[in-house]
C-alpha cells in the first residue's frame, strides 16, 4: 500500500507493484511526482510505479532497475506537449534519470553524479 502520509494524486494501483505483492514506491519519489503534477497543473497517469524482483523479471525490466527501490516511475505520454513539459521540469524537480519512449516517460531519482537522459528502442 502507498505511504498515505503524503496527499497523494496518484492510486495505490498506480504505484504499488502491479503483481500484487505489497512492494510500493518510496515516499521521496512520491514528493516528486506530486511536485511535478502541481508544476505541470495536469493530471498524470502512472504506468509502473514500484517492482519487485520477480515482477520486474516478468515484464522484462532492466536488471539493475530503479522500479526495484521504489525510486522510478513511468508516466503515460499520450501526446508530445505533456513530453515536452515533462521532459522541461523534470529535471528540477530531482528527477536525474529520464528515459523517453513512445508512449510514456520513464523518471527517476538516481543520484545526481549519475544524471542521464537517454531514449527507448
Ligand atoms: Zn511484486
Amino acid at each position: 500500500m502507498a505511504n498515505k502520509t503524503i496527499r497523494t494524486h496518484f492510486t495505490d494501483k498506480e504505484l504499488d507493484c502491479s503483481c500484487g505483492c505489497e512492494k510500493t514506491v518510496a515516499p521521496e519519489l512520491l514528493v516528486c511526482v506530486e511536485a511535478l503534477r502541481a508544476l505541470l497543473d495536469k493530471p498524470l497517469t502512472v504506468t509502473s510505479g514500484a517492482r519487485c524482483e520477480k515482477h520486474n523479471r516478468a515484464i522484462g525490466g532492466a536488471r539493475h532497475s530503479w522500479h526495484l527501490n521504489g525510486l522510478a516511475v513511468d508516466i503515460a505520454c499520450p501526446d508530445s506537449n505533456l513530453r515536452i513539459d515533462i521532459i522541461r521540469n523534470a529535471g528540477k524537480l530531482g528527477f536525474n534519470g529520464i528515459g523517453i519512449a513512445k508512449t510514456f516517460i520513464h523518471l527517476d531519482l538516481r543520484p545526481e553524479s549519475e544524471k542521464v537522459c537517454f531514449l527507448y528502442d
